[in-house]
């Protein structure tokens, strides 16, 4: 591998965390709020971030973005709380930034980053989701990171099912069903009203057995799209549940998969934890060199 020096920057909805990153080691890292007031507060604020580094030796930053991200134009789409809509993120970067830029999507970079340091190593097809607030993804496709949307966690597994979260107008996703913040609507409903999903978890609650079947439905038909060979799961809910989620997931993607492909498919947790994001970010950066 090669040894280039890079920033990465990940951005989230109440901090930035940026950090200068060689081979996938973080030498290096500022924390700032996310300054939400305006788009040119936060493209400065993550300006601000990155040139607080040390940049000797710097060669490329990449980002990771809590957003939709179109690769053909660099545009930033839209992201739900984050003053970030219909704009292009690398331009506006490269005004304030003299150097490359790359852009991500976070679950992408996070999916990324397992890939190559986690728990997605020695594979060429391999999957992510994140069960946290949300419920986020991405893919390994052929080897190389899959470029596109990947809101995984906006995928419909149940038609006409519960509302999603947040800005989300859909139905049925599995984001609605698998995480953190829909399990502890199902505890509140099963336990009490001052419930989490932490409270499942310690009760070893049935109901997680619902929610490893929802969640195996999701994972069934990522691999018959894609062909994943390993799915690993993280995210603060996902990890804290993995081992009682896990035999129903199992049974559910047996049952789902074509072929003999849900028997040898891989779950597996993720390895990288909450620094997921920011190595994949600096893995995108490596991209544009
Ligand atoms: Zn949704």
């Amino acid at each position: 591998m090669n040894t280039e020096r890079v920033i990465g920057v990940d951005l989230g909805g109440t901090k930035i965390l940026a950090g200068v990153i060689e081979d996938g080691r973080v030498l290096q890292t500022v924390e700032h709020p996310t300054p939400t007031t305006s788009q040119d507060a936060l493209f400065d604020g993550l300006a601000a971030a990155v040139l607080e580094l040390p940049l000797d030796g710097v060669e490329a930053v990449g980002f990771g973005i809590p957003s939709r991200f179109d690769y053909r134009t660099g545009f930033a789409l839209g992201a739900v709380n984050i003053p970030l809509r219909e704009v292009d993120f690398v331009a506006e970067m490269s005004k304030r930034l003299d150097l490359p830029i790359g852009v991500e999507n976070d679950a992408s970079c996070a999916a990324y980053a397992e890939h190559v340091h986690g728990a997605g190593q020695g594979t060429s097809y391999f999957g992510t989701l994140t069960l946290g607030t949300g419920v986020g993804g991405g893919i390994i496709f052929a080897g190389k990171l899959f470029h596109a949307w990947t809101e995984l966690g906006h995928m419909v597994i149940v038609a006409d099912g519960v509302p999603c979260q947040g800005a989300c107008a859909g139905r049925g996703h599995l984001e609605a069903y698998c995480s953190g913040t829909a399990a502890t609507r199902v505890a509140q409903e099963a336990i009490g009203p001052d419930a989490t999903a932490r409270d499942l978890i310690e009760q070893h609650h049935p109901a997680l057995e619902t929610i490893g079947h929802y969640l195996g439905i999701g994972i069934g038909s990522l691999v018959n799209i894609f062909g994943l060979e390993r799915m690993a799961i993280g995210g603060g809910f996902g990890i804290a549940a993995f081992e009682q989620l896990l035999p129903a997931a199992r049974r559910a993607v047996l049952r789902e998969v074509l072929g003999d492909g849900g028997r040898d498919l891989q779950i597996e947790r993720a390895q990288l934890g909450e620094a997921a994001g920011l190595i994949g970010a600096g893995l995108v950066a490596r991209e544009v060199l």
